[in-house]
């Protein structure tokens, strides 16, 4: 089923060819944004995200917006989130735009230049946070102030939100929003990162939008045992026990379960892959689809992982000495859940494939639920239409089998996109590592395509012409 028709997709394109707008971004100032950023260390351990949200936050008072409009606040005096807002004609509910601005901790030592100086070499710029999540943070600072330029008065207002805490640290900044002044950030829906554009050879393949995220869920698992001298061995020991029962587990795979957006994407996907797997991404979007098709597809991690909720043993421990029988057996297993299904249920089954009544099976964090956001054409329509027209190349739905803070926004029924138009090669992912990246020229293709997606998405005009 494809989320929107041909027809859609024509009247979009003319539209487009029809506006003509062409207004040149402000390249050295959005260069001096990032840069800006990324040199106000915001890492958790010796970092300050106020610092940043405050220095985001002059940069919009210094291009016109009202103070009124700035919000910058958090639960303490290093976890600053701004909030700022440009004023709409308010015919829809508002559109947020959320980025963090914390970012993942890095050791000089480690790193061939400073993480926390900004560099550019040959058509890269480094720094920690380049790519994770400072390049969409001043993007979204930069196209306000273009958009303020050029006096556009949306129909929606547009918010920006830019976090802390996203990373680590106990002060979420969207929980922390949504807690204590959830009307600032109160939106129809969200764009966010967690998705972007992939290269494969310098060649641009495909352009992922994440619609969903899985539910991350730990288990404890135990036996005990009266124990006593390894010297008189018995056969209810605990650690052959769990082993016993772990082997049930590995041995056993969830039902594959579809969603609208995991359907698209095999579908999608499908038309970018040849052969057999081509041909088992198709049967597997079918009613019924062949099983040799799922026991192919499963074999491959990432798409495995897409099918069906998992479940993997992790962590294990036992036994107290070399001479004594074990009274204590221990396994922690991490479930991914797909969104949708229910943790509950999840752990029953668990229990029953385990197939051993004597181990305990506790859940070691509380589940955060995320329900996937629609396939919504009024969302889907523009992103489509402006990379076809960017990069020509196909959008993907996708579900992260990670977290971002969408999973916080999705919660309080704010649907999440996961988009930014930012390429990079799929087997170069520096996020979170060393020598972090994005190319110079990714960066300002998806500063023009956030421009025009944020612009399409609060333009009354454009979506009257889509009736
Ligand atoms: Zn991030």
């Amino acid at each position: 089923m494809r989320p929107y028709p041909t027809l859609f997709i024509l009247f979009v394109i003319i539209c487009l060819t029809s506006t003509g707008v062409k207004a040149q971004t402000d390249q050295a100032l959005t260069r001096e944004i990032f840069k800006e950023l990324i040199e106000i260390n915001t890492t958790n351990s010796t970092g300050n995200s106020t610092e940043a949200a405050e220095a985001m936050a002059r940069r919009l008072k210094a291009a016109g917006f009202d103070a009124k409009d700035i919000f910058v606040g958090g639960p303490d005096e290093k976890s600053g989130n701004l909030v700022a807002t440009l004023r709409g004609s308010g015919k829809r509910k508002p559109l947020l735009l959320l980025a963090h601005l914390d970012v993942v901790e890095a050791l000089r030592e480690d790193w061939s230049t400073d993480p926390f100086k900004f560099e550019e070499i040959d058509g890269f710029y480094y720094a920690r946070g380049s790519r994770d999540d400072k390049a969409m943070a001043a993007i979204f600072v930069a196209n306000l102030i273009r958009m303020k330029k050029e006096k556009f008065t949306p129909d929606r207002d547009i918010i920006l939100a830019l976090t802390d805490d996203e990373e680590s640290g106990d002060s979420n900044g969207v929980a922390w929003l949504l807690a204590n002044h959830k009307q600032l950030i109160d939106s129809q829906y969200a764009l966010n990162e967690g998705g972007g554009g992939q290269e494969i050879d310098g060649k641009k393949v495909l352009n992922a939008v994440q619609l969903s995220e899985k539910v991350y869920q730990s288990f404890q698992l135990e036996v005990k045992n009266r124990g006593g001298h390894s010297s008189q061995p018995r056969k209810d020991n605990a650690i052959y026990r769990l082993a016993h029962s772990l082997d049930n587990l590995a041995k056993f795979d969830f039902p594959i379960n579809l969603n609208e957006g995991t359907k698209v994407f095999f579908e999608r996907s499908s038309k970018l892959e040849t052969g057999q797997l081509s041909e088992d991404m198709k049967s597997i979007i079918t009613a019924s689809p062949d099983p040799e098709s799922i026991k192919r597809l499963s074999v491959y991690p990432n798409y495995n992982a897409m099918l069906r909720t998992t479940c993997v043993a992790t962590l294990i421990n036992g036994g107290h000495a070399d001479n004594a029988l074990p009274q204590t057996a221990t396994a922690t297993i991490n479930c991914r859940i797909l969104p949708g299904e229910d943790p509950v249920k999840i752990k029953e089954t668990i229990i029953s494939v385990l197939g051993d009544n004597s181990i305990s099976v506790t859940e070691k964090n509380p589940a955060k639920l995320s329900p996937p956001s629609p396939l919504d054409a009024e969302v889907f329509g523009p992103i489509e239409k402006i990379t076809t027209q960017m990069w020509n190349v196909p959008v993907v739905p996708t579900m992260s089998t990670g977290a971002t803070d969408g999973v916080h926004l999705r919660n309080a029924g704010i649907p999440t996109y996961g988009v930014s138009g930012l390429f990079a090669d799929i087997t170069d992912v520096r996020a979170h590592g060393r020598d972090e990246r994005i190319g110079v020229k990714a960066f300002y293709e998806g500063q023009e395509f956030l421009y025009q997606l944020v612009k399409e998405l609060s333009s009354k005009t454009k979506i009257d012409r889509k009736k």
